[in-house]
C-alpha cells in the first residue's frame, strides 16, 4: 500500500485508543512514514491456524468459547484463526506483538474478548478457571517494545479492557487526583481535561508518546516528564478483579488503601495511598497476580509558568563527569523533572529518516558520520544532548536555571541551545510538549532508522555516578559493536537511581539482525547483573532472563513470587509467565526462555484435577 493510499488514523472522538484531533496531522505524517518504509503485506494469514493454548483440546477450547459468548454476548468475543493485521503504533492489533523478536505466532492470542464491567471480569476469570485457559489482560495494548498487547504464553484469551471500560470517572480539581478505567489514555486524559475547561489548573505527566493507558503505563512502572514522572509513586488506590474463584462460588474484587474501607474510599481513596495494613499495591504491579479495573492518579497543579532547555556537550567522554553534576542538582530538585541526556546519534534518528540516508556500510555508524550530518542539524555538532524543562513564574526559573548553566558549563565546550533557533517541527519542541504534560507523537520517529522498523528495550538501573555510568556504557558498546548494531542510547534520572534507556532498532523481518539483537540483549542483561546492575522493565521474550538476575540468597524473591502466585492463583490461569513468574502447572516444564529455546511452549502444562479447579 502507498503511503497517499493510507485510511485516516481513527482520532479519539470515533475510538477510544485514537488521536486527538490536534495531532491528527502528526498521525498522518508518521504514518506515511512507517508505511513508506514497510515491505511486508499490513495483513497475513496465520499460517500455524487457531493458536489452541497448551492443555486444552481445540473442540473442548471452541466449545468454551461459544460459553463464553453466550455469557458475554458473541460480539464481545472474537477468535484469533484466521489472519492478522500488523498495523502501527495508533492501530495497534490486540492479538500479537508486531515488534517481535521471534516468529510473530508464538506470542499470539487465540481469542480476544472485550469485558463491559467488573462483573464481566469477573465472569471471564470465572470461565478460565472452570476452562484452565490462560487469560492476559490489556489496558490499550500498546506496550510496544516490552510485548505490545502479546501475551507471553501462546494461545491465552486476550481480556482487552480498554475497548468497552474507559471512562474517566473523577477529575477532581480540589485534590488533584482522577480517577480511571483501563482504557483511558494519556491523550483521553489530556483533552478530557482541555474540554472542561480545567488546563489552566491542572497537568497530567505523560510518557514520550501518549497512546498508552494510565493503567497499563503505571502498572508497568512507566515514566513520564514532568515532577509527576515517576508514576507508580503518584498512583492512589487500586481496584483488582482477583484470578481464583472463592468457597461462596464468587471471584473477589478488592480496593486497595483507603478503598479498603467499608464506604468503598469515596473521596480519601485517590488521596492516601497506603490505608491500613501491609501495603499491597506493589504486588499488582509488574506481576500476574490481579486485573486493574480501577486506578487512582494524583495530577498536577499547572506550576504558572515553565521553560525548556538543552545543552549539548562535544565529547563522548563528557557524560561520566556530567553525571556528577547532575545527581546533587538532581536530589536538590535543582533539576525539577527527569533528567535526560541522549547520546548524539539521537539527534539524527529523531529526524524519522532510514538510516540509509545517513550511511550505507555495515555494523555501527561511524562517530565522523554522524557529526558530518550533525552539523547540518538545528542541534549542531555533539556527543550529549541534556533536555530538561524548569517550572513556576519567570523569578522561580530563573534562580534554578543560573545555577544549572553555572554548573553544566563546567564541562568544557558546554553549550546551551537557544530555543529560538529550534525550527516548529524540531525534537526540542517534543520534548518541551512532554515535559510540560502535553502528551505528543513524535518518539516514534527513531523507529524509522530500520525499514519495518521494530525495537526492543535494554535498561538497567544504576546509582547516578559517573563510574557506574562508564561501566554500563563501556558495555553497551562493546556488545552493540561485535554484533554489528546502532547503539541508540539515553540516562535518564529519576532522583536518586539513574535508567540506561538502550533501544535496539531492528528490521523485523530480517531475522539474521534479530538473532544479533537477541544476543546483545541477552549478552548484556548477564553482564550488566554480574556488574550489579539490573533492569526495571523488559520484553516478554527476556522476562525469564531478568527476572533470573535477581536471585540474591537462593532466588528467595522469586519463591516468594511463587508462592503468592500458587496462593492467589492455585489454577494458574492469569497470565502465566508474565515477569518470569510460572504458575505450578507450568513451572520446571521447560517455559523459561534464557536464549536459544526452538518454542515458547516448554513440555505443555501439568494435568489439574477435577476437585482442584473451582
Ligand atoms: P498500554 O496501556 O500502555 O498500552 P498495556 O495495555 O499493553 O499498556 O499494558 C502493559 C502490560 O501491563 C500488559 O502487558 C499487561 O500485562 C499489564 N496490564 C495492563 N493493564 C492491566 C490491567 N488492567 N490489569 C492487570 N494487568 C494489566
Amino acid at each position: 500500500m502507498s503511503s497517499s493510499d493510507l485510511p485516516p488514523t481513527p482520532t479519539l472522538s470515533a475510538r477510544h485508543s485514537g488521536i486527538p484531533e490536534r495531532l491528527l496531522h502528526k498521525a498522518t505524517h508518521a504514518k506515511s512514514l512507517i508505511y513508506n518504509g514497510r515491505t511486508v503485506a499490513d495483513t497475513t494469514p496465520l499460517a500455524r491456524g487457531l493458536p489452541v493454548p497448551q492443555g486444552i483440546s481445540k473442540s473442548a477450547f471452541l466449545a468454551a468459547i461459544e460459553e463464553l459468548r453466550s455469557t458475554l454476548g458473541a460480539d464481545h468475543v472474537v477468535l484469533n484463526d484466521q489472519t492478522i493485521t500488523n498495523g502501527w503504533y495508533m492501530e495497534h492489533p490486540n492479538t500479537h506483538d508486531i515488534m517481535s523478536l521471534f516468529d510473530t505466532e508464538e506470542f499470539i492470542a487465540s481469542a480476544v474478548v472485550y469485558p463491559g464491567s467488573v462483573t464481566d471480569v469477573q465472569s471471564i476469570v470465572k470461565w478460565a478457571n472452570k476452562h484452565l485457559i490462560p487469560i492476559f489482560p490489556i489496558s490499550i495494548g500498546r506496550n510496544l517494545g516490552y510485548g505490545g498487547s502479546a501475551p507471553r504464553v501462546r494461545g491465552s484469551v486476550t481480556v482487552d479492557l480498554g475497548r468497552r471500560m474507559n471512562r474517566i470517572l473523577d477529575i477532581n480539581v480540589d485534590d488533584f487526583t482522577c480517577l480511571v478505567e483501563p482504557g483511558v489514555t494519556f491523550y483521553a486524559l489530556y483533552e478530557e481535561i482541555q474540554r472542561r475547561g480545567l488546563g489552566d489548573k491542572v497537568w497530567i505527566d505523560t510518557p514520550d508518546l501518549g497512546g498508552g493507558s494510565v493503567i497499563g503505563n503505571t502498572l508497568e512502572r512507566g515514566v513520564g516528564y514532568t515532577p509527576y514522572g515517576d508514576h507508580w509513586m503518584c498512583h492512589s488506590g487500586l481496584e483488582v478483579v482477583l484470578p481464583s474463584v472463592g468457597d461462596d462460588g464468587k471471584v473477589p474484587v478488592m480496593r486497595t488503601g483507603m478503598g479498603a474501607l467499608g464506604t468503598g474510599g469515596e473521596n480519601v481513596w485517590q488521596c492516601f495511598p497506603y490505608g491500613y495494613g501491609p501495603h499491597n499495591d506493589g504486588i499488582f504491579s509488574q506481576s500476574n497476580f490481579g486485573i486493574v479495573t480501577k486506578m487512582g492518579m494524583t495530577l498536577m497543579p499547572n506550576p504558572g509558568g515553565y521553560e525548556s532547555y538543552a545543552y549539548t556537550f562535544p565529547n563522548e567522554s563528557d557524560y561520566a563527569p556530567l553525571i556528577d553534576i547532575i545527581r546533587p542538582l538532581r536530589i536538590a530538585n535543582i533539576l525539577e523533572n527527569v533528567a535526560q541526556l541522549r547520546q548524539g546519534l539521537q539527534t539524527l534518528t529523531v529526524e524519522g529518516r532510514p538510516r540509509t540516508a545517513y550511511y550505507n556500510g555495515s555494523g555501527p555508524i561511524p562517530d565522523a558520520v554522524v557529526r558530518e550530518h550533525q552539523r547540518k542539524t538545528p542541534t549542531g555538532e555533539c556527543a550529549w544532548v541534556y533536555y530538561g524543562m524548569a517550572y513556576g513564574p519567570p523569578h522561580v526559573r530563573a534562580h534554578k536555571l543560573a545555577i544549572i548553566d553555572a554548573e553544566f558549563k563546567r564541562i568544557p565546550g558546554c553549550r546551551k541551545i537557544d530555543p529560538a533557533s529550534m525550527p516548529e517541527d524540531d525534537y526540542y519542541w517534543s520534548r518541551d510538549h512532554i515535559a510540560s504534560g502535553t502528551p505528543d507523537l513524535e518518539e516514534l520517529r527513531w523507529v524509522n532508522w530500520m525499514p519495518n522498523g521494530a525495537h526492543i528495550c535494554f535498561s538497567p538501573v544504576s546509582p547516578t555516578r559517573g563510574a557506574d555510568a562508564e561501566k554500563l556504557y563501556a558495555m553497551a558498546k562493546r556488545w552493540h559493536t561485535e554484533q554489528g548494531l546502532d547503539l541508540m542510547m539515553a540516562f535518564l534520572v529519576g532522583m536518586r537511581e539513574m535508567h540506561l534507556i538502550i533501544e535496539i532498532v531492528f528490521d523485523v523481518t530480517d531475522k539474521e539482525m534479530k538473532k544479533r539483537a537477541e544476543k546483545c540483549l541477552r549478552g548484556m542483561i548477564d553482564e550488566a547483573a554480574s556488574l550489579g546492575y539490573g533492569e526495571y522493565r523488559t520484553h516478554l521474550a527476556l522476562m525469564d532472563q531478568v527476572a533470573g538476575t535477581y536471585n540474591w540468597n537462593d532466588n528467595a524473591l522469586m519463591k516468594f513470587n511463587n508462592q503468592l502466585k500458587d496462593a492467589i492463583d492455585p489454577n494458574g490461569i492469569l497470565a502465566p509467565g508474565r515477569c518470569g513468574i510460572w504458575p505450578a502447572r507450568y513451572r520446571n516444564r521447560g517455559w523459561e526462555l534464557k536464549g536459544g529455546e526452538t518454542s515458547t511452549e516448554g513440555n505443555g502444562v501439568a494435568p489439574v484435577s477435577e476437585q482442584a479447579r473451582i
